[in-house]
């Protein structure tokens, strides 16, 4: 059980596509809330749907796997043109394999994307998933979440993401 990402990443922004595709990843399952959208907003910000688009030129595919159910998930989505995977409870496994499903990928294609430690990148270690973590979009976040990222700033110490 691993808590250490294989790849980190400032934003979504800088997240290298072209290193995935290298390591035979084709499908993409993105966590939402301070990933893509910072939490306090509905607004997709630029960068997420540059994201989107440059995941389309890559011809790869992706999968929304989030934890909240609200209509803003839905619609982002919508939006960015992602599959999704609402009420995920990662880190269980069992939204990642439903998103796998939707994307007609099995887990050695896949990469997990997401801010947080204890459940996106715990999840996807825990499936041999590839893991990228990118520093996330907004300090504003649900208590226990922010409890948790003093224990992920204490993990990744001094670690800097690679761009
Ligand atoms: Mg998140």
């Amino acid at each position: 059980m691993s808590l250490s990402p294989d790849l980190y990443y400032s934003s979504i922004a800088t997240v290298d596509l072209t290193e995935l595709a290298s390591r035979g990843v084709s499908a993409l399952l993105v966590d939402l809330d301070n990933t893509l959208l910072p939490r306090d907003t509905s607004q997709l910000p630029p960068p997420a749907l540059a994201f989107a688009g440059r995941v389309r030129d890559a011809g790869m595919k992706a999968c929304l796997i989030s934890n909240n159910w609200h209509k803003r998930v839905h619609s982002a989505a919508c939006e960015l043109g992602f599959d999704l995977v609402p009420r995920a409870g990662k880190p269980l496994p069992f939204a990642f394999l439903a998103g796998l499903r939707r994307l007609g990928a099995v887990r050695s294609q896949a990469a997990v994307i997401g801010d947080q430690l204890f459940t996106d990148i715990l999840g996807g270690n825990a499936l041999g998933m590839v893991t990228v973590l990118v520093r996330p979009l907004s300090s504003t976040d649900l208590p226990h979440t922010l409890l948790l990222r003093k224990l992920e700033g204490g993990i990744l110490g001094d670690r800097v993401p690679l761009a």
